[in-house]
């Protein structure tokens, strides 16, 4: 194995990381740029594990607006990550990157159920690993499922990798020209001052859970590989 920083990462893809410019769908040279992504760190003999998201079609929130019961409109977000990680399965297999999709909710037929040993045998067997369906559970995000899958998996950091947005920044970059970036933060620092990165539930799981969270830009080529190897890109945050 190359020399790297993490040995087992969660890579947190959201739905929008598919989509490209429009922010809606599935957008082919995208998705498969992502897997190129993926390879590359792949063939540094480092074990993934993904959890896609589904914001790219439905978030239930959306569809609560629109009157829906939100556990109902919710299920369909669950739904649209498991459209998503079967696109990425398929991307990833036609470059020759063995995968596995595991579901939350069952899918036989399509794919295998959540079963943390065997997701954990997976890895070792260098097979990326794909989560999809969230939690399972309504009222949760895809954040919280990484940060959830990486405790259970043992993973050594979650890779939040965002559209365009290099990292975590005292206020917004697009808005604020005085925004200042950070290469490091801790937990506490993120309640402190009031930073908006993740939703409440999945930074109290990674920081119960002792794992830090790399937010880098995935727009960038190279980008996994180096957060990967230790080079200090984006902004890590530890417990
Ligand atoms: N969702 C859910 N439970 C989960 C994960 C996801 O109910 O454990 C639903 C929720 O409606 C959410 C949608 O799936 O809005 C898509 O997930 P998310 O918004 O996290 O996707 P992302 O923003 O990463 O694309």
């Amino acid at each position: 194995m190359a020399d790297v920083k993490y040995k087992r990462i969660m890579l947190k893809l959201s739905g929008e990381a598919l989509a490209g410019d429009k922010g809606f769908g599935i957008n082919p040279p995208v998705i498969k740029t992502v897997a190129e992504e993926v390879k590359s760190v792949y063939n540094l003999g480092i074990q993934i594990a993904i959890v896609v998201g589904g914001g790219n079609m439905w978030r239930g929130v959306s569809g609560e607006q629109m009157g829906m019961e939100r556990a109902q409109a919710d299920y369909i977000g669950m739904l649209a990550t498991i459209m998503n990680a079967l696109a990425l399965q398929d991307n990833l297999e036609s470059i020759g990157v063995p995968t596995r999709v595991q579901t939350s909710i069952e899918m036989r037929q399509i794919a295998e159920p959540y079963i943390r040993r065997k997701a954990i045998r997976h890895l070792e067997k260098e097979r990326v690993v794909i989560f999809a369906g969230g939690t399972g559970s309504p009222y949760f995000s895809t954040d919280t499922t990484a940060a959830l899958r990486a405790a259970e998996i043992n993973a050594d950091a979650i890779l939040m990798a965002k559209n365009g947005v290099d990292g975590i920044y005292s206020a917004d970059p697009n808005k604020d020209p005085n925004a200042v970036k950070f290469d490091q933060l801790t937990q506490l620092d993120i309640i402190n001052k009031g930073l908006h990165v993740m939703d409440t539930t999945a930074s109290s799981l990674s920081m119960d859970n002792d794992i830090p969270f790399v937010v880098f830009n995935l727009n960038q080529p190279g980008n996994i590989r180096k957060v990967v190897e230790g080079e200090n890109i984006g902004t890590t945050v530890r417990g």
